[in-house]
């Protein structure tokens, strides 16, 4: 018997997910906001595990494909006392391939390979228990019905009010984003300090991160605690609809007052910023089983931004489409898939809970322990 099986978003959950269940040979419909692949930026690296990601990509088939396209030099991290003095400096050992980064539009197009997304087509609502299946609402006013609806689509998903009133709640902390190009051309004396992966930096409650991407692109990041209209208020002080960068930059600066030079020019050179308040979902956010709907990655139990998101976003896809492909009864399979779900998000949503306040905390020694126990496991 076909199945309709739609997933909703084409993020790392929707397009694992997708890539999965074609290898099975089994029809899916990726329904995506975005108006094609290029509508805005991907955004930076991930660093991709040997059992989550890299597991999810070898279950549908592209794990050599990553090999070529990933960075096994990107595992190198640096740790810089905030006057600049180098406390840690890790590299990887010869062929060492735990977890290798990869730029988040890399991976995008290496899962979308034959797969046939529908762009454009931004969901506002989904109703199950109809009489011929779930029911899809789109923002242009269509409708669609599938068997099966699979919400992949992220933090503000618009599937998950069917099956859960859950809402995100911001943690405190605030992360600004910027980045440098052609690090090694532009701004050699930064790509020495950065180093081929990544740079941390720890104060007191706050902390600053730089991470290569391919092609001499870095990002960097600022993360503070900040409340919530940290943003909104920046936009009143300066008069405008948007805070321009020369705004932005002022209000950050002051933050890591008394900083080494070197490491305040990572934000000095930055050209654009954009403010990231990081929510969460609640640490073990389950739901009443509904038939037809399910949810996946961020959409299920989004999570502080420590490496796993996307890991397990991957994982899971590939472990729903296979647990569908496989399926006698769907809606059997699916009830039994979130229960195994939910118990491993559920504890990683506890250690990333739990690191962030070691990361951005009033004692900067905390977040050098963290780093030193992951990197003893
Ligand atoms: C700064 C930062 C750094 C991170 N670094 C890492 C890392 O190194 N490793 C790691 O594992 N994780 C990392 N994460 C977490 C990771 O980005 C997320 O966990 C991961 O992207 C979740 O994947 P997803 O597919 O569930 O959702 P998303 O990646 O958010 O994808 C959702 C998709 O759904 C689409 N969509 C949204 N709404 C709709 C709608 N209504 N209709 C149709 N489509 C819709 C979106 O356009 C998008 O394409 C990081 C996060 C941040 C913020």
């Amino acid at each position: 018997m076909i199945r309709r099986i739609a997933v909703v978003g084409s993020g790392p959950a929707g397009l694992t997910f997708a890539r999965v269940l074609h290898r099975h040979g089994h029809p899916v419909t990726v329904l995506e906001r975005d108006a094609s692949p290029g509508a805005r930026p991907p955004g930076g690296t991930l660093d991709l595990h040997e059992g989550m990601g890299q597991l999810a990509l070898s279950k549908a088939g592209v794990l050599a494909e990553f090999e070529v396209l990933s960075r096994p030099e990107g595992q190198s991290m640096r740790i810089l006392d905030t006057d600049g003095t180098v406390l840690r400096d890790w590299r990887p050992r010869p062929g060492e391939r735990a977890n290798p980064e990869i730029d988040r539009g890399q991976l995008r197009d290496l899962l979308l390979g034959p797969l046939d997304v529908r762009w454009g087509r931004s969901v506002t609502k989904v109703v199950p228990g109809t009489r011929d299946g779930v029911l899809v609402h789109f923002a242009d006013g269509r409708q669609d019905r599938f068997d099966l609806v699979v919400g992949a689509d992220g933090a503000w998903s618009r599937v998950r009010p069917a099956v859960s009133s859950a809402t995100p709640q911001y943690t405190g902390v605030t992360a600004v984003e910027t980045s440098l190009d052609d690090v090694d051309t532009r701004h050699p004396d930064l790509a020495r300090l950065i180093g081929d992966g990544s740079l941390a930096v720890y104060g007191v409650n706050r902390g600053l991160v730089a991470q290569r991407n391919s092609d001499g692109h870095v990002k960097v990041y600022a993360q503070f605690r900040a409340p919530l209209d940290w943003q909104a208020n920046l936009k009143r002080r300066a008069g405008l609809d948007r805070a321009g960068a020369q705004a932005v930059l002022a209000s950050l600066l002051p933050l890591f007052d008394g900083w080494a030079a070197p490491l305040l020019d990572l934000l000095r050179r930055g050209t654009t910023f954009v403010p990231r308040p990081l929510h969460v979902l609640p640490v073990s956010h389950t739901w009443a089983h509904v038939p037809g709907v399910t949810l996946l990655g961020d959409a299920a139990h989004l999570m502080p931004p420590l490496g796993v998101g996307a890991n397990l976003a991957m994982l899971e896809g590939a472990e729903l489409a296979e647990s569908v492909a496989t399926a006698g009864d769907l809606d059997e399979a699916v009830g039994a898939f979130e229960e195994r779900m939910w118990a491993r998000a559920g504890r990683w949503a506890k250690i990333t809970a739990a690191g962030l306040e070691r990361l951005v905390s009033p004692d900067p020694a905390q977040a050098i322990a963290l780093f030193d126990e992951v990197q003893r496991s």
